[in-house]
């Protein structure tokens, strides 16, 4: 069964048993507690609501808001949720040792870590600090620490918008929430500065490259912002219409996107680049754009239909780039189903060896981070329970990027 290609067909690979969706959250959540536990914190690699130990504290503390009944153990969430945190202070490691304009987004550690703790705490203290570093995140100069840095949602200031619409949605008191909506004003109008400064697209640039997809690029940036100035109340930037029009011209003709502007690579299919990223961005916020509705449920359908034929990915299935994100692409329970089916506990243990770098001993954290691993699979059986339950605002749903 082992492959150099990048997908399956589905007639390839061993048909899974239908899922049901509940039995496999259970079942991954047990598997992460009782092989990923919250203890030896010291010979982990923390990235964040990416991967780690804090990506895993987070996953429980929303599946607690979503699903208040769920406990694992006899424990509550909310005391798992804490004990993933990590008591002791973080390793320092180059650039990621530090919160700047291009260590800010959800992958950094740094940053993630207090906002969880703020908001399982309800500390309206360490809230406020995260608020104020808008000024470092968001300054212009080199002098003030900040410079050019990033706006793409892994490590930019996208993925801070995310961050700040979690305390926002945690703290309901008004101290907090004058704090919040101040810093994500400031930080739209930072992202906005650096697109009219190069609209051709230099601005929202990631090491050198202008992607288009929901990890470093346009659509997830874009996604960020909208849904900022939605719970702000703020109006949408009025470029942005044109910015969704000119990903939508950049679609392929196979339904894929490229993952950069003007490229004509077709053979990315995942969350981060191509097809699947670019609908979950889109799904939350085509409401946005009336004028572009009807093109973007079209792109949405042919776009569908790559991951479709496309999207059962040979890597370990995970939200960012594997079966699991791809599964959260479609809005009809039998593909996202069927989807899933090739990623529960079971099937993945019967079917060792399918999956490029499942179960390697060094690729611990990543195995069970939120968007690398089984956090992530988690997590899309709990969207597969709840929309099989009529919570159908979970459709292409991926937790840490369009959830709040
Ligand atoms: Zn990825």
């Amino acid at each position: 069964m082992a492959t150099t290609e990048r997908y399956y067909t589905s007639s390839s690979l061993p048909p899974p048993s239908p899922p049901n969706h509940y039995d496999h959250l259970l079942s991954s959540l047990n598997h992460i507690l009782t092989t990923y536990p919250p203890v030896h914190f010291t010979h982990r690699t923390f990235s964040g609501l990416y991967s780690g130990p804090t990506s895993i504290s987070y996953l429980i503390l929303r599946l607690s808001q979503l699903h208040p009944t769920l406990a694992l153990r006899g424990k509550s969430c909310r005391e798992w949720s804490a004990e993933y945190l990590s008591p002791q202070p973080l390793p320092a490691r180059g650039a990621a040792g530090r919160i700047s304009a291009g260590n800010c987004g959800v992958a950094s550690e740094l940053l993630v870590k207090p906002v969880v703790e703020a908001c399982l705490a309800a500390d309206e203290t360490l809230a406020g600090q995260v608020c104020e570093l808008e000024v470092l995140i968001n300054a212009k100069s080199d002098e003030a620490g900040g410079g050019g840095g990033s706006n793409e949602w892994l490590y930019g200031r996208s993925g801070y918008l995310y961050l700040l619409r979690m305390l926002r949605h945690f703290f309901s008191g008004p101290n907090v929430r004058q704090m919040v909506d101040l810093a994500i004003n400031n930080t739209v109008a930072r992202i906005m500065d650096d697109w009219r400064a190069h609209p051709d697209g230099e601005g929202w640039m990631w090491h050198g490259k202008k992607y288009l997809g929901a990890a470093h690029g346009v659509a997830g940036i874009v996604a960020q912002v909208v849904m900022s100035c939605r719970v702000t109340g703020t109006p949408i930037p009025e470029e942005l219409e044109g910015i969704v029009s000119g990903l939508l011209d950049q679609q392929l003709d196979t339904g894929n996107w490229p993952p950069s502007k003007n490229s004509s690579r077709d053979d990315l299919v995942q969350f981060c680049h191509g097809a699947p990223g670019m609908l979950i961005s889109l799904i939350p916020i085509k409401d946005s754009f009336p004028a572009l509705r009807r093109r973007i449920d079209s792109a949405c359908t042919r776009g569908r239909q790559v991951v479709e034929q496309r999207g059962l990915l040979t890597k370990t299935p995970s939200l960012c780039h594997g079966i699991t994100g791809n599964a959260l692409a479609f809005e009809d329970e039998e593909t996202l189903g069927r989807f899933m089916g090739y990623t529960t506990r079971e099937y993945l243990e019967r079917n060792v060896g399918v999956f490029r770098g499942l179960g390697e001993k060094e690729l611990v954290d990543e195995e069970f981070g939120l968007f690398t691993g089984e956090g992530g699979r988690a997590w899309g059986f709990f969207v597969g329970y709840l929309v099989g339950q009529g919570g159908g605002d979970l459709w292409g749903r991926v937790v840490g990027f369009n959830d709040l």
